[in-house]
């Protein structure tokens, strides 16, 4: 058998990881000023910790990766990052030292989906949790974020669009309206749509398949069922959101597709020309029974994740490039005899004054060295001929301008140094 790479997965090359890591730091840097500190927790966990009586997702019933380890115990890939953040949440008992837990996440995820564009088996995300209070003002703080994050990308085809589920009564009611007025429809729905009717009937509201479907076009929604306190509280979110003037559309076909959502939920939305069908950049909201499912007291929390991969794609389709660090402060083009050992220390000593330095150990013509140095974006040459070590010196060489000077060996450093500031 040939080898290669597990369906729906990839390698990011490194051409590629630069942006990665770009996105990666102003996420942190984000999350930084909002007081929120990383957690980091196994990729595989106990199944029980997402196969949950409770939960009836199509993720969790159909896509997880389940496997026996050597010594029999069910495990489980996670396919998600906030049950197993909650699993150690309670396990650590967070909640008796800090009322309010906001902690973040990135890493890899992985689901048995059907790969396409912007969907993969193994994908990447970075996501919120904050655990421990109930209050609109959270809510709205999370969008809040989610907005900042977005609009610090510097992405402008994004739209954030909000939902209320209400809370678990008014989630009933509305799920029983729902399954009322779906049922004489069930057999002209998709053959995934009459399961969830049983399992899951709030995710039929956003099926791709049956967006057009009469009987869920004429559907209620789930605000047209909240009580008086959902409702209450479903304002409060949008009046702290219109104080920070904060541009979001309220969403009322919103479900998303995991089962422990209540009252607010929300998602962002790319509206870029040319992006594919999997839009949805990320998506969260409150989850109320979540934190006693895993064994931890009746508290909830909110949070959101978004996917990596789709928000790369945005920024390609909008131009935006994160990675302007990747570039090097130097490249020594050594060439001819005995030039390899003084360029060799010479980059060590470039690399020990902080600098970003490299070399081709190729024995290759000048020009292919230039050619290579220019690839790697490096800001100045290092030009050690037999002539220039002959007389101790270097040609250094500012890529952008051209401008070439030589410069006694001993002072490459402190050259160089000076002027990559
Ligand atoms: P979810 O955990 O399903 O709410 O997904 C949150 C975000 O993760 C989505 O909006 C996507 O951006 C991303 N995402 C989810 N599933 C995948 C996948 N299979 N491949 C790539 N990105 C994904």
């Amino acid at each position: 058998m040939a080898i290669h790479r597990v369906k729906g997965t990839y390698d990011v090359l490194p051409t590629e990881s630069a942006k990665w890591q770009a996105l990666e730091e102003k996420v942190r840097a984000l999350f930084r000023q909002y007081h929120i500190r990383e957690m980091r927790t196994p990729i595989m966990e106990y199944s029980g910790v997402f196969h949950r009586q409770n939960d009836r997702s199509d993720m969790v019933t159909k896509e997880t990766y389940d496997f026996k380890d050597r010594s029999h115990r069910d495990l489980t890939l996670r396919p998600e990052g906030t049950a197993g953040i909650i699993r150690s949440y309670v396990e650590h008992k967070l909640y008796a030292s800090q009322e309010l837990e906001k902690v973040y996440y990135i890493g890899p995820n992985f689901r048995y989906e059907r790969p396409q564009k912007g969907r993969y088996r193994q994908f990447y995300q970075f996501g919120v949790e904050a655990i421990g209070a109930t209050d609109p003002a959270l809510d709205a703080e999370m969008i809040m974020l989610a907005y900042d994050l977005f609009s610090s990308l510097g992405l402008k085809g994004v739209k954030i669009r909000i939902n209320s589920l209400g809370n678990d009564a008014s989630r009933a009611t509305y799920q029983n309206a729902l399954i009322k007025h779906l049922l004489p429809h069930r057999d002209t729905l998709c053959d995934d749509c009459k399961e969830r009717l049983d399992k899951n009937p709030l995710r039929i509201l956003d099926c791709k398949i049956d967006q057009a479907h009469p009987g869920i076009l004429s559907a209620p929604t789930p605000v047209d069922y909240l009580d008086e306190p959902s409702m209450t509280y479903f304002n409060a979110v949008q009046s702290y959101l219109d104080d920070a003037d904060i541009d979001y559309e309220l969403a009322p076909r919103l479900v998303r597709g995991l089962d422990y959502y209540s009252h607010t939920v929300f998602e962002i939305e790319a509206d870029i020309k040319g992006f594919g069908a999997q839009n949805v950049l990320g998506g969260g909201g409150r989850y109320q029974s979540l934190v006693k499912e895993l064994d931890g007291p009746d508290i909830s929390g909110i949070g959101f994740a978004c996917g990596m991969e789709r928000i790369l794609d945005a920024l390609a389709l909008e131009g935006i490039s994160l990675d302007d660090n990747d570039k090097l402060d130097a490249y020594i083009i050594a060439f001819g005899n005995n030039t390899k050992k003084v360029a060799s220390t010479l980059l060590h000593n470039l690399r020990k004054a902080g600098l970003s330095a490299d070399m081709n150990y190729t024995n290759k013509s000048f020009k292919a060295q230039l050619k290579q140095a220019l690839r790697d974006h490096a800001s100045y040459l290092v030009i050690l001929g037999e002539n220039e070590i002959k007389q101790g010196v270097a040609g250094i060489k500012h890529t952008m301008t051209q401008q070439q000077e030589t410069v006694d060996l001993s002072e490459v450093v402190n050259y160089l140094q000076k002027r990559s500031k």
